[in-house]
């Protein structure tokens, strides 16, 4: 058995507050109480920060790899590639596609739900709506009938963790319900509704925005729409991409005021071109192209998910968006767990809990991931 890891020398961001030259013990794969473990081998992370692993509610694929359509291995590379940047829990998302074919897909992710690969799935589209479809294949789009949403999830065998769909399509309040009655997180998002129609689907059991502000109408002062009903309810938390392309700082900052920093979540909303480079991709049946980081339709245009890794994303929080590094760790960690029902094993770093912890350095670049008390990425000294 390895040896327990003392982990000393780092500020280390707790559940309680930020602590200065901190000592987190990892013994096996979890996180274990203070006092002085013999035969331990300690790792001076002195200079550098320590936070929980991140959690990414939204990602697409990574390293070149789809999880829509890649082959199991594929599915694994990008797995492995979020990994490397910070992502120790990843729920992997489709696009849409025809039924048939995303139950297949549900078939093969569930399987790698079931090894302890992935949190589980979220199903973005087909039950969305064409006049927001972003990047998602108009032809296949449908109104989301529940008979036809329990099929996914059935498919699935419990895995399915949330589902992106428009509520004002015919349907959409009903499906809503079943999915809060089958503990699946009913996500608002690819929407056209307004606001009186986003608060209904909140009454409803929707708990979560599909990346806010993207793929939705704008705020405006006589028609308020999706933005202001989810941002003002309580019960809500709102996806983010900050990747610098989807969202003003200044948007980003606003939604944080309003919804606090215990109702954000970072989410990367990935490609496969995420942890890999520019060129041709496809996104289910769509052609992109990435061009810089930024992918875009090569059709139309639209922005077609994301390159972003969740270290990127909280860099960029801090850095260039000047938000407190306690808040953007909540919003990449204890937020997203707490929404999965994972808080009990991740999302912030306490004993007990999975030794799932990231190492960066001052300037908040990635110096070191944890996963399961095993190293991703080996820790550099400062
Ligand atoms: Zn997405």
């Amino acid at each position: 058995m390895a040896p327990t890891k003392v982990l000393t020398g780092a500020r280390v961001v707790l559940p309680t507050g930020t602590v200065d030259d901190g000592r987190v013990i990892v013994d096996g794969t979890r996180i274990a109480a203070g006092g002085s473990p013999a035969n331990a081998e300690t790792i001076d992370l002195s200079g550098h920060w320590l936070l929980p692993g991140f959690v990414d509610l939204h990602n697409h694929g990574g390293g070149g790899a789809s999880f829509t359509s890649g082959t199991v291995d594929d599915v694994l590379r990008g797995i492995r590639t979020h990994r490397l940047h910070g992502t120790t829990t990843l729920v992997a998302s489709t696009v849409t596609g025809d039924m048939d074919f995303l139950s297949r897909r549900a078939g093969l992710l569930s399987e790698l739900a079931e090894q302890g690969e992935i949190a589980g799935i979220h199903f973005e589209g087909p039950f969305i709506s064409p006049c927001r479809k972003g990047a998602h294949s108009e032809r296949l789009l449908r109104d989301p009938d529940p008979a036809e949403v329990r099929k996914l999830l059935d498919a699935a065998r419990g895995h399915a963790k949330m589902v992106t769909l428009a509520t004002e399509l015919p349907g959409g309040i009903d499906s809503v319900r079943l999915l809060a009655e089958h503990g699946v997180i009913a996500a608002v998002g690819h929407t056209d509704a307004t606001y009186e129609q986003t608060v209904q689907a909140i009454e409803a059991g929707a708990t979560v925005a599909t990346h806010l502000f993207n793929a939705m109408p704008p705020l405006g002062h006589r028609a308020p729409g999706p933005i202001t009903a989810l941002l003002e309810d309580e019960r809500v938390t709102v996806e983010l991409i900050n990747d610098g392309t989807h969202l003003h700082p200044a948007a980003l900052r606003l939604a944080f005021h309003h919804a606090g920093a215990g109702r954000v979540a970072f989410i990367t909303d990935a490609m496969d071109a995420a942890g890999f480079g520019d060129g041709r991709y496809m996104l289910g049946p769509l052609e992109v192209e990435v061009a810089d980081g930024v992918a875009r339709l090569v059709e139309g245009g639209s922005i077609a998910g994301s390159t972003l890794t969740l270290d990127r994303a909280l860099q960029r929080a801090v850095t260039v968006d000047g938000l407190p590094v306690e808040d953007a760790v909540a919003a990449l960690s204890a937020n997203p767990a707490r929404l999965l029902g994972m808080d009990d094993r991740i999302g912030s770093l306490e004993p007990g809990k999975d030794a799932d912890l990231v190492v960066l350095d001052a300037d908040f670049a990635l110096r070191g991931v944890m996963r399961r008390g095993e190293w991703v990425v080996d820790p550099q000294p400062a």
